[in-house]
Formats: C-alpha cells, sequence, structure tokens
C-alpha cells in the first residue's frame, strides 16, 4: 500500500491549478503548498505523507460527522422531516430548497446548518460545542485532539451573509418546524460555524474516515462512537452529494464516498 499512496501522492503534489478559498478572508492566508495524505486502515494500521501533522480547520468535512452525531440523537425519520436526501446539483452555498421547502440534503451549507440546529438543542452553547467537540475526538480515536481556530470562526461569522441568508430562508419556509426564535438561529448558526472551524490534522482525518469505514467503530480505541445505521446513511449521502455538484463525477471517476472542504481537505472512505 505505502508504494502506491507514495506514487499517488508524488504524482498529485506537482500539480499547482487551483486557488485557496478567499470568501472566508482568514482562510486565504493559509499556505496552498501544503500538502498531505494519510491513511488508516479498519486494523488501524497507518500510513502518513507530507505534512500530516499541520492542523487546518475541517470545513465542511464538519457536515457528514455531524449528520451522524444527529442522526443518532433524532433518528433517520425524524431528522430527515427537517433535511432531505437527494444531490441539489448546485454549489455548496446555492439559496434553494426543495419541493418540500427543506434542505436538499446534509452535505450542503443550509442542510448542515439544519443538522447543527438539531444537536444539543435547548442546550446552553458551550454544551453543543462540547457534544460536537466530544464526538469529533472520539471518531479521530483520540490519541491526538481537535483544536479550534478562533479567527477563522470568527471570519466566517462576520462574513456569513449567505449562510444567514439560508438560514432565514428555511425560517421562512417552516423548515424549522418548530417556530424557531432568531435567537436560537443565531446559535444555530454559531455552532455550524464552530464546527467549520474545528482543527484537526491529516492523520485525524484518516482516522475519521477509517471509523466511517469500519461501521462507526474506531479502529484505533474499538469504541462504537456512532452507530451502524448512521453510518450508512452518512456514506449514502457522502457517496452522492459529497462532492457538491461535482458528486457525479466524482462517483463517476472515483467511485467512493467522499467529502470535501473550502479549507482544502478530502475524506475519501473506502
Ligand atoms: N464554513 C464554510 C461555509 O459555510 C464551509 C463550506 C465548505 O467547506 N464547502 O461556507
Amino acid at each position: 500500500m505505502q508504494e502506491v499512496i507514495k506514487k499517488i501522492f508524488n504524482d498529485i503534489k506537482i500539480l499547482n491549478e487551483g486557488k485557496v478559498a478567499d470568501y472566508i478572508p482568514e482562510l486565504a492566508k493559509v499556505d496552498p503548498n501544503k500538502f498531505a495524505i494519510s491513511v488508516c486502515k479498519v486494523n488501524g494500521e497507518q500510513f502518513n505523507i507530507g505534512d500530516t501533522n499541520d492542523y487546518f480547520c475541517l470545513q465542511s468535512c464538519s457536515k457528514p460527522l455531524s449528520y451522524c452525531i444527529a442522526h443518532d440523537i433524532l433518528g433517520r425519520d425524524e431528522l430527515h422531516k427537517k433535511v432531505g436526501y437527494e444531490p441539489s446539483g448546485q454549489a455548496f452555498n446555492a439559496f434553494i430548497l426543495n419541493k418540500s421547502g427543506l434542505p436538499h440534503n446534509p452535505m450542503i451549507n443550509a442542510g448542515a446548518i439544519m443538522v447543527a440546529s438539531q444537536i444539543g438543542k435547548g442546550q446552553e452553547p458551550s454544551k453543543r460545542f462540547n457534544i460536537i467537540k466530544s464526538y469529533y475526538n472520539k471518531l479521530a480515536g483520540e490519541t491526538e485532539k481537535t483544536g479550534f481556530d478562533n479567527s477563522v470562526f470568527l471570519s466566517e461569522q462576520h462574513h456569513a451573509d449567505r449562510n444567514i441568508s439560508l438560514a432565514y430562508y428555511m425560517r421562512e419556509n417552516g423548515a424549522f418546524e418548530d417556530k424557531i426564535s432568531p435567537n436560537e438561529i443565531t446559535e444555530s448558526l454559531n455552532l455550524y460555524f464552530q464546527q467549520c472551524s474545528t482543527t484537526i490534522n491529516c492523520k485525524m482525518a484518516a482516522v475519521i474516515a477509517a471509523t466511517l469505514a469500519n461501521a462507526g467503530v474506531c479502529p484505533l480505541t474499538s469504541e462504537q462512537v456512532v452507530t451502524t445505521d448512521a453510518v450508512k446513511d452518512c456514506l449514502t449521502l457522502m457517496y452522492g452529494c459529497g462532492m457538491y455538484d461535482y458528486s457525479g463525477q466524482f462517483s463517476f471517476e472515483v467511485g467512493l464516498p467522499a467529502k470535501s472542504g473550502v479549507s482544502g481537505c478530502i475524506l475519501l472512505v473506502i
């Protein structure tokens, strides 16, 4: 395996098209030359190459993780009364809802904001963030801890025009079901920004992917962190919607459940 990964690493490292995201200004400061691949197998065996110790924000790679948490709290049926499961065919932050006035799926921003709104509902913000942090750490095997980039969080919050609009568009369409207050919307948006601003390194990301590949059991700790039912639905959604409006092309060419994030990370589950 190591030789194959080394070859993939060397083949890809020389590609330098594309650019770092700058619509969240703090993300524009990231060095675009950083590159790493980490693999964790379901037996816990790991292989790392490149800048695998450097921390980066999870951004949208947090969406499948929070989806599993909300799935375990609410159950599939309750959760999917609030969010759909079809690809939208549109960009991650597109201003659209499905025919039922719900976000198309949990992998796009509107859907992920909805999912975040269901985690620790009614509890104070610190407790809600602690639920997410604790799950993320367990998914990543607890050997290294998640961090938090407050500058990115503040930057997201300050440039949140689209995400705030999406949340209020969902409210206008009754997507939240119960009468959510503006204050609750703000708290759920903040939780979403916080999960996106949570930092991990590439090695931890690989353990998270391996936990998903292993039906929710972390290969390093043997703990069942999220249920098999949640992981099964999560992988289906990653396969169909994880790469946004490139999901079809990605499934066609790669054919594996994946999730991208604007910080430049991809979680791939084999
Ligand atoms: N925090 C980012 C946003 O809400 C996440 C988007 C992404 O990674 N695709 O815009």
